[in-house]
């Protein structure tokens, strides 16, 4: 069996028994283990500040965007065979595993761009010179510059390659070192990548350990320099908020956690419009893919009542079509679950959102062995008054139909009552109402995603994440914010106001 180790310190490690075992999730065979049992996590972070802070402090954001350009190379290069180790750690899709590491390379390019574009310099100024008095010489001036500690980065299961690098990214162009924990039932596709990082050596020592398995004591080790960014469950990141050593010295914690996000359906839109296509096809792709473990995929599909049975009718069978089975086979549309322990989990959510709502459609002929989940599709007419719908992500392929009156306000309540997501939709060609809607679900949404007939053929899609666009959202989905170009830097940064002689500061910013 395959033993997975951490790369901490400098070299690659191995924890004490007992292991933590990492299986097959089409088969469900033990593949792998790891354990973090005994590591030196205190001196990881340690080697982190000392040795990768500042060498990376001393590279222009030109060159450290270089950096990223090279990574994403890298995964470019062993694309294939990143694939294959998804599929068999995670029973991705060929489709699925590409949404994950195409999105991860895309990303560190992205940011690569953005290294070049801020240039030769180290660090930014923020705005402009404020003056106080009469006289210009005495002003006031908002720099950023990087904390000198080290930024832990806490990944969820199902996102190995792209939650690692969309973090990492942002964290070394802004000139911190990172040391990055992925969620340990699919660490393989995370540690692999590291390897190949390690193996081309393009990261300057202590830029970035990894830590495989438990968290262990890691959060004991932190100081007032560092930061905390966690994608996961609600209830680890309150764990994370409510550490005492992150309480002790105010360390920046950014969480991405539960969301429950919805799409909504415009009473403008005619069926078998254009729009009507794009909705359906939208809410099949958000239950189907990666077999629902996405953070920004579709749990509530609010439809007008009129055309309710219509709606369920017509996703009814294009989710038919939708064979569950296993990834390997071509022809395949979901696969299984990412590990025994996320179907016991989605198995679970599943009896539980038939307690409230009524289960209307559920896929036959789904696998017994290995980690598959059977695709569902529930309803309820309890808009925001129903129970669980809103209150419990269930991460695996299911969404629940939600027919209500028409109304942008009624729209706006039903999606407000999950208490914040990262996504929301709107279809709509109705400029008024829709403005109303996505005005009116903007303080509860990280991103609203208008789709129109003017859009149809061009549009991004309810879930993928654009590294120029924030991606976050407020209350239950963690209150946090990532990437959003420029903007993902900033948590890794300290604001300071300087104030002093008009030259001397010009000579000190540029
Ligand atoms: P989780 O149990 O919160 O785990 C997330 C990460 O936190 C993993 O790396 C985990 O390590 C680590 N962790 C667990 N307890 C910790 C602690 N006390 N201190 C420090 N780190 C700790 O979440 P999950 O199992 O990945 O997913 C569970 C649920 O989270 C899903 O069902 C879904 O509702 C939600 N989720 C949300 C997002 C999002 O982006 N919003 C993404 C994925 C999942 P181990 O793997 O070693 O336990």
């Amino acid at each position: 069996m395959q033993q997975l180790k951490s790369f901490l310190c400098g070299r690659w490690q191995s924890g004490a028994d007992p292991q933590t075992v990492l299986h097959d999730a089409t088969t469900g065979a033990a593949i792998a283990q790891t354990s973090s049992r005994g590591l030196d996590l205190g001196a990881a972070l340690r080697h982190g500040r000392a040795v990768g802070g500042p060498a990376l402090r001393q590279l222009s954001f030109a060159q450290r965007g270089e950096i990223l350009g090279q990574l994403a190379s890298v995964l470019v290069t062993h694309r294939d065979h990143l694939l294959d180790l998804s599929g068999r750690n995670m029973g991705t899709t060929r489709g699925d595993g590409k949404f994950d590491i195409d999105g991860a390379s895309g990303t560190l390019a992205y940011y690569a761009k953005l290294g070049q574009t801020l240039g030769d310099r180290t660090w930014l100024a923020d705005g402009e010179q404020v003056q106080f008095s009469r006289s210009k010489r005495f002003v006031g001036q908002h720099i950023w510059s990087p904390r000198r500690g080290i930024a832990v980065h806490i990944n969820a299961f199902n996102f190995p390659a792209w939650n690692l690098c969309e973090k990492l990214a942002c964290a070394l162009l802004a000139g911190m070192p990172v040391l990055a924990k992925p969620g340990t039932a699919t660490a393989i596709v995370s540690v692999r990548i590291v390897e190949l990082w390690q193996e081309a050596g393009l990261l300057p020592d202590g830029a970035l350990q990894l830590l495989v398995g438990s968290a262990g004591d890691l959060l004991d080790h932190l100081g007032p320099q560092d930061c905390v960014v966690f994608t996961g469950s609600g209830s680890t990141g309150q764990q994370i908020r409510s550490h005492p050593q992150v309480l002790r010295y105010n360390v920046p914690v950014n969480v991405e956690a539960d969301s429950i996000n919805a799409t909504v359906l415009g009473p403008d839109i005619a069926p078998g419009s254009d729009v009507w296509t794009m909705f359906l096809a939208e809410v099949v792709r958000e239950i189907t893919q990666k077999a629902g473990q996405k953070c920004t995929a579709i749990r509530r599909v609010l439809v007008p009542s009129a055309v309710a049975d219509e709606v369920q009718a017509e996703l009814v069978a294009r989710l038919q079509d939708a064979r569950v089975g296993d990834p390997a086979v071509q022809g395949t549309a979901v696969g299984p679950v990412a590990g025994p322990a996320q179907k016991r989990d989605v198995v679970a959510g599943l009896q539980n959102l038939a307690l409230h709502a009524q289960l209307v459609w559920q896929a036959a002929d789904v696998p017994a062995d290995g980690c598959f989940v059977a695709t569902s599709l529930f309803r309820t007419d309890a808009g925001a008054a129903a129970e669980y719908v809103h209150d419990h992500e269930v991460f695996g392929p299911a969404a629940t139909l939600l027919p209500y009156a028409g109304s942008a306000d009624e729209a706006v309540d039903i999606v407000a009552r999950a208490g914040g997501c990262l996504a929301t939709s709107v279809f709509s060609d109705d400029a008024a109402w829709a403005g109303h809607v996505v005005l009116g679900v903007a303080p509860y949404t990280g991103r609203v995603y208008w789709g129109s007939s003017k859009v149809f053929d061009q549009g991004t899609g309810h879930g993928a994440v654009m590294p120029a666009l924030v991606h976050g959202g407020p209350g239950k989905a963690g209150g946090g914010e990532e990437l959003g170009g420029e903007r993902g830097l900033r948590f890794y940064w300290q604001r300071t106001a300087i104030q002093g002689d008009t030259q001397l500061l010009r000579g000190l910013v540029g």
